[in-house]
C-alpha cells in the first residue's frame, strides 16, 4: 500500500509539520537518553548573601537586566525581517531575476546574501545599544572603530556563507522539487559538522587573535591536568579578549584535528593561578566528555525535523508543485527560498531554550569533573565569585531568563556544587 499525501496544500503542510514535530520530539527523547551528562549529583543553591555583597549586586543587576531585555528584544528580529522579505517577494523577485540574468543559482545567492545583509542591518540598533550599554558599565572596552569593523566583518561573512547556502538550497529546490527537504536535512547536518570542525581555524581568527599559552607554570599545570583527565590536547591558546572586554572566560572548540582550548587573556591577567587552573580543568572536562562532538550531533540530528518544518511552511505558502522551467518558475523559487529562510529563523528561535538546556547539562558535568580533577573546591568558589564581580554577573538570574538564555548553571548553583564538596570534606 502506498502512503498518499493529501493533495490540498493546507492539510499536506499540516501533515508535514506534525511529522517534523513528532520526529523532533523523538530525536530529543533519544539524545536526552543517550547523549546527556551522567553521574552528576543534584545540588541545591546556597543563599546568595553568603557569597556576595548585596550593594555590589545592585549595580550588576541593572547591567544584566539591560542585557536580558536587549537579548529578548533581539530574538524576533530575524523572523520578522525574513517574514517581511518573504511576504513581499512579488515585488523584489522579478528584479532579482533580472539582476541574475535568469540564472537559478544567482537567485539562490541573491536571496541568501541579501537576507543576511537585511537582517544584519535590522539588528544594528540592538547591537549598538548592547555595545553602548557595555561601554557605559565599563565591561566592553573595544574602541568604536574596532567594533564597527567587527560588525562589518561579521555581516560580510554571514552574507558570503548564507549566499552559499542559498545557492545550494536553490539547486536542491530546482532539481529535486519533491525531495529537496531530504537534501536540506543532509545539508544542515553537513553545515553543523563543517562549522564545528572548521570554525576554529576559519571563522574564529576573523574576530580574535590567539597565541600559544606561554606561561611555563600554567603550561605544566595544563599538561598535568590533561593527563589526569585522560585527554591529549595539542593546542592551548590564549586570545586577545582584553582588546574587547574586561570579562574573563575560556572555551573549547573544534573537532578532531581542530580541537583546542582557548583561554581569555583577561582571565590569566585577573584571576589567581588556582582559579585559572579550575577553569582549565573545566575545559579539559569538556574535552574528556566530547561535549563539542555531542553538542554538534544534537544540532545536526535536529536538521531533519527542521527541514520538515521548513518544507511545511514553504508548501503552505507557495504550494507543492514543481517550479516550471521558466521565469515564473524562478520567481516561485525565489519566493520559496525566502519562506524557507523564515522557517529557518523560526526553527533557530525555537531551538534557543533547547540548546541552552543541553548546554547546561554539559556545563554541570564539566563542573563536577573539574572539582574531581583539581580537588580544590575553594578555588572553584572563588573563581565564580570573581567572575561575577569582573563580568558584572548576577548569581541568581530570574528563572525565566535562565531557562531561556542560560547556557551555564547560574553562578550560585556552580558555587553550590563546589561548596557542597567543601562541606562534604569537613
Ligand atoms: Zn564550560
Amino acid at each position: 500500500m502506498r502512503l498518499r499525501l493529501p493533495t490540498r496544500r493546507g492539510p499536506r503542510a499540516a501533515l508535514l509539520a506534525a511529522a517534523g514535530i513528532a520526529l523532533g520530539g523523538a530525536i530529543v527523547g533519544v539524545l536526552r537518553w543517550q547523549l546527556w551528562s551522567s553521574g552528576v549529583p543534584e545540588v541545591s543553591a546556597p543563599p546568595v548573601d553568603e557569597f556576595f555583597d548585596s550593594s555590589q549586586l545592585l549595580h550588576n543587576r541593572s547591567y544584566r537586566s539591560g542585557l536580558w531585555t536587549m537579548a529578548i528584544l533581539a530574538i524576533p528580529i530575524a523572523p520578522l525581517v525574513a517574514w517581511g522579505v518573504a511576504a513581499t517577494s512579488a515585488r523584489w523577485a522579478p528584479r532579482l531575476d533580472r539582476l541574475g540574468r535568469g540564472r537559478v543559482l544567482a537567485v539562490g545567492a541573491g536571496v541568501g546574501a541579501g537576507l543576511a545583509v537585511v537582517i544584519a542591518l535590522a539588528e544594528i540598533p540592538v547591537r549598538l545599544a548592547r555595545y553602548l550599554w557595555g561601554r557605559d558599565f565599563g565591561v566592553i572596552t573595544q574602541e568604536p572603530g574596532a567594533w564597527i569593523l567587527d560588525v562589518a566583518k561579521g555581516t560580510g561573512l554571514e552574507a558570503f556563507l548564507l549566499g552559499l547556502v542559498g545557492v545550494a538550497l536553490a539547486a536542491l529546490m530546482w532539481w529535486l522539487p519533491r525531495a529537496w527537504p531530504v537534501g536540506l536535512a543532509v545539508m544542515i547536518a553537513a553545515l553543523v559538522f563543517g562549522t564545528s570542525y572548521a570554525g576554529p581555524v576559519l571563522l574564529e581568527p576573523v574576530f580574535q587573535r590567539t597565541a600559544s599559552l606561554q606561561d611555563p607554570e600554567l603550561r605544566g599545570d595544563v599538561v598535568q591536568l590533561a593527563d589526569d583527565a585522560g585527554v591529549s590536547v595539542d593546542e592551548v591558546l590564549v586570545n586577545d579578549a582584553s582588546a574587547r572586554t574586561t570579562a574573563s572566560n575560556a572555551y573549547v572548540s573544534g573537532l578532531g584535528g581542530t580541537k583546542r582550548i582557548v583561554i581569555y587573556d583577561t582571565l590569566i591577567r585577573d584571576a589567581p593561578p588556582a582559579e585559572v587552573r579550575a577553569v582549565v580543568a573545566h575545559e579539559l572536562a569538556h574535552v574528556a566528555r566530547d561535549h563539542v562532538l555531542k553538542g554538534t550531533t544534537w544540532a545536526a540530528a535536529l536538521g531533519a525535523p527542521a527541514a520538515l518544518l521548513i518544507a511545511a511552511l514553504v508548501g503552505w505558502r507557495t504550494g507543492f508543485a514543481a517550479p516550471t522551467r521558466d521565469r515564473a518558475g524562478r520567481l516561485l523559487l525565489a519566493s520559496r527560498l525566502a519562506w524557507a529562510a523564515l522557517g529557518a529563523t523560526l526553527v533557530v528561535v525555537a531551538a534557543i531554550p533547547l540548546g541552552n538546556w543541553v548546554s547546561r547539562a554539559y556545563e554541570n558535568e564539566a563542573d563536577a569533573i573539574a572539582l574531581e580533577l583539581t580537588g580544590d573546591p575553594a578555588a572553584q568558589v572563588a573563581l565564580h565569585q570573581g567572575l561575577v564581580v569582573r563580568s558584572l554577573g548576577v548569581p541568581d538570574p530570574p528563572r525565566s531568563v535562565q531557562l531561556l538564555l542560560g547556557s551555564h548553571p547560574t553562578p550560585i548553583e556552580r558555587i553550590g556544587r563546589a561548596s557542597a564538596q567543601i562541606e562534604g570534606a569537613e
